[in-house]
């Protein structure tokens, strides 16, 4: 039998290399939702759903674009990048599906109940509303989202909820 964090470091390494599949030029991000005999259940990565465009196809020369932030500050095209950025942002929100909820869309429901979810990065407060109502009891990530806010914290609270970061002996949000 091994022990929970042992578990928990495979399946979060495992959403980490399942986020390899997200076709995001911004961020990839994974999830893993595991069921109460650690089988997994689900699985999900950032993108838009099938049939619709793909972000890498939306926007081709994002990567190379952002390559300039490795110049020096003198030699980038400042204005070029913000403007990539902000149109990513914009076309993102109403095209591409996050991770959790993409995992939770490809899942049969009576699988969540008592489910663990592995994300690559802390749920965002849209997501976190969708996960609470879902059954799963448990919540991994790995790292801090910069678009989280205390309303993710709040949402896992209110619905008992465990979230915790990986590898952190600290439950951020221990409702036990
Ligand atoms: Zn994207
Ligand atoms: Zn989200």
């Amino acid at each position: 039998m091994c022990k929970q964090s042992e578990i928990d470091r495979v399946f979060i390494n495992i959403a980490k290399n399942y986020s390899e599949f997200s076709k995001c030029v911004s961020f990839q991000v994974g999830c893993i939702i595991v069921d109460s005999k650690d089988r997994i259940v689900a699985s999900g990565c950032n993108g838009s759903p099938k049939k619709l465009k793909n972000c890498c196809d939306q926007f081709p020369d994002y990567q190379s674009k952002m390559q300039m932030l490795c110049l020096p500050y003198s030699g980038r095209d400042e204005e070029a990048i913000l403007k990539l950025r902000t149109a990513h942002r914009e076309w993102s929100a109403i095209n591409e599906i996050h991770a959790e909820t993409n995992a939770i869309a490809h899942s049969n429901r009576d699988d969540l109940v008592g489910a663990t979810m592995y994300c690559t990065l802390q749920p965002c407060p849209a997501c976190s509303v969708i996960i609470a109502g879902t059954g799963v009891k448990r919540v991994v990530f790995d790292n801090y989202y910069d678009h989280a806010n205390e309303r993710s914290e709040e949402v896992f609270r209110e619905a008992n909820i465990e979230c915790i970061q990986y590898g952190k002996n600290t439950t951020i949000i221990n409702t036990k």
